[in-house]
């Protein structure tokens, strides 16, 4: 059975760009007679707030876009609020530990800056030089910083994977540079940790998101190997952009569902709008997302192998 998932932080109102990654996933798993899960990927305490959280689940509904799991169910996996979810992550981490596959990283932020090396795969992706792999025990008893936790990569690993929409990946994962960090000096769980243990434990089949997540999928996939779980297909799916190149994303004022709304906009013209900014139709025409389940495929939408859309 197909299963997709939307996996929002909920760190302010749902914009455009959510809607967007949420309608493709909706779409997806409608087309296949599959399911969605909706996952709050509320891990960074700070920064989500459950207001937020109540708000993005009136407004999916209000647009239509229902989920078949979602916040306040159990399930085989237990919760799909990821804050429910740490001592998952902690036995995964625990389980490392004792297999030895991961090392604790007491170097300083001032070091990691200092380590002059290009990133190899996208902009965000740091690039460590492994100097706390090979400590040796006596040496980390001397360290007074707390530590982070890295994942020991048995590199050099080559990762390939086909892409839904861009056709087929492959990277090349090292010893010591890529190295990642599974859990920060604070205790924070890597994203990279939770996402991919979560789309392993809750059996998603496809994982549907923006393309800025592409560079992280090697990494996620090299983590649900470790866990010894079925990898998911990826498809990643342009940014959607204003005229100035600016994310969506990064804009906070006049593209949330809420004030859309309130200029009078219905759910039909948002979704409307979004097929035709998709390339799944040739005017923008008000639709439902039931109209849409009956009426669009994926493969309607021309634009998704692009990297961006300018829409605004
Ligand atoms: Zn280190």
């Amino acid at each position: 059975m197909v299963r997709t998932r939307f996996a929002p932080s909920p760190t302010g109102y749902m914009h455009l760009g959510n809607v967007w990654v949420a309608l493709l996933n909706w779409l997806y798993a409608r087309e296949h007679n599959g399911q969605m899960v909706l996952r709050m990927e509320d891990i960074d305490r700070a920064r989500c707030h459950e207001e937020y959280a109540d708000a993005l689940m009136e407004d999916l509904e209000w647009l239509g876009l229902t989920w078949d799991e979602g916040p306040g169910g159990t399930y085989a996996y237990g919760s799909a609020v990821q804050t429910e979810r740490m001592d998952y992550y902690r036995s995964i981490l625990d389980s490392w530990v004792r297999e030895d596959r991961v090392y604790p990283c007491y170097c300083t932020r001032a070091r990691l800056h200092s380590i002059a090396s290009a990133p190899n795969l996208g902009e965000e992706r740091p690039v460590y030089d492994g100097h706390c792999r090979y400590m040796t025990e006596e040496e980390r008893k001397k360290q007074t910083k707390k530590p982070s936790l890295r994942i020991k990569v048995e590199g050099p690993v080559q990762i390939s994977f086909d892409d839904m929409f861009h056709g087929h990946q492959e990277h090349c994962l090292r010893s010591g540079a890529d190295d990642f960090v599974v859990r920060r000096a604070d205790g924070l769980m890597a994203y990279q940790l939770a996402c991919a243990a979560d789309d392993a434990a809750m059996g998603i089949t496809h994982v549907i998101r923006g393309c800025d997540l592409l560079s992280s999928t090697p990494i996620q996939i090299y983590l649900i190997r470790l866990m010894g779980k079925t990898v998911p297909s990826y498809g990643h799916v342009p940014l959607l952009c204003d005229s100035d190149g600016i994310r969506l994303s990064k804009r906070q004022h006049g593209i949330t569902v809420r004030e859309l709304k309130e200029k009078g906009w219905t759910a039909g013209d948002i979704i409307g709008q979004l097929l035709y900014w998709g390339g799944a139709l040739e005017q923008p025409e008000p639709m439902t997302a039931e109209d849409t389940a009956r009426t669009v495929k994926i493969e309607d939408f021309r634009f998704l192998s692009k990297e961006n859309v300018t829409v605004l």
